[in-house]
């Protein structure tokens, strides 16, 4: 008790006293889509937690004490809830009242070189709807193998059971389950020959791929490629069965072809 106490104290006095805020602001968060880059989201944001309401996978979390400057603002932990767009609209940017969270900017905050999407995301699970794009112009990261030699694909291997074990409370939508109703992944369990879960699952089209590629003996393998349309949602950090994951998001990261 009088070490949680003591712990408990010795956080809120860093926190107070700005040296957590240093500490933390090394630490990119990522944001939920549409959010302005970071000073202009974090100056206009007023932490109404509007966004985190509309969302139907509650993707979206409010920072605590720790997260200094950041305080209150929205952000998203991919690996633990990623953003599957299972609202169909961008809901978060409908909902958020300060423009913190936009379709497009205003053309006098400028956009970064590499954030700007070539074309409006074609949603996969909207791609038989009259309008299958979501209205999206910038990504929030971008996704990145990072660690290839734990990845089942170029190992040649394949899945079987509940990517993230029984007690995961992640959850996603499944169009072949329901496409208004999203489950917990605990529920999907899966099977597949060659692992090949994260471009299975990734909510927007063309934005992931398995690829032959060379590995350095000059064997072939197959292996997750991320393309340009990836918008950095998160859904395949998520869905990864290895653990630690090996495809991670690098939040307000550009594409750089
Ligand atoms: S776009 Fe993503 S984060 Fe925003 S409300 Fe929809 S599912 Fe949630
Ligand atoms: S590759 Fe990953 S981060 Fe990029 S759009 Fe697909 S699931 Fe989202
Ligand atoms: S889900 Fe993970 S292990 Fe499977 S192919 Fe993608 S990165 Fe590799």
């Amino acid at each position: 008790m009088l070490r949680t106490i003591l712990l408990t104290g010795g956080v809120m006095g860093a926190a107070l006293s700005g040296y957590l805020p240093l500490v933390y602001a090394q630490k990119k968060r990522l944001r939920p889509p549409g959010a302005l880059d970071e000073k202009d989201f974090l100056s206009s944001c007023i932490k109404c937690g509007q966004c985190v309401q509309v969302c139907p996978v509650q993707a979206i979390k409010l920072a605590d004490l720790v997260d200094g400057f950041g305080v209150g603002a929205p952000y998203i932990d991919a690996r633990e809830q990623a953003c599957d767009f299972s609202c169909d609209a961008v809901q978060c940017i409908l909902a958020c009242p300060t423009g913190s969270l936009v379709y497009k900017k205003p053309a006098f905050l400028g956009v970064r070189k590499g954030a700007k999407l070539a074309a409006a995301p074609i949603l996969k699970a909207k791609e038989k709807d009259a309008e299958p794009t979501l209205n999206l112009s910038e990504r929030i990261g971008v996704a990145r193998l990072t660690r290839p030699e734990a990845c089942l694909a170029i190992q040649g291997k394949g899945f079987k059971g509940q990517v993230r074990g029984a007690s995961f409370k992640g959850r996603m939508r499944y169009m072949e389950v329901n496409r208004w109703k999203p489950i917990r992944v605990a529920d999907h369990p899966y099977d597949v020959a060659e692992c090949d879960l994260c471009v299975r699952e990734c909510p927007v089209k063309g934005a992931i791929s398995i690829e032959t590629v060379f590995a350095p003996d000059g064997t072939k393998r197959k292996s997750p490629v991320v393309h340009e349309p990836c918008v950095g949602c998160g859904v395949c950090e998520m869905i990864c069965p290895v653990e630690p994951t090996c495809i991670v998001i690098d939040a307000r990261e550009v594409w750089n072809t």
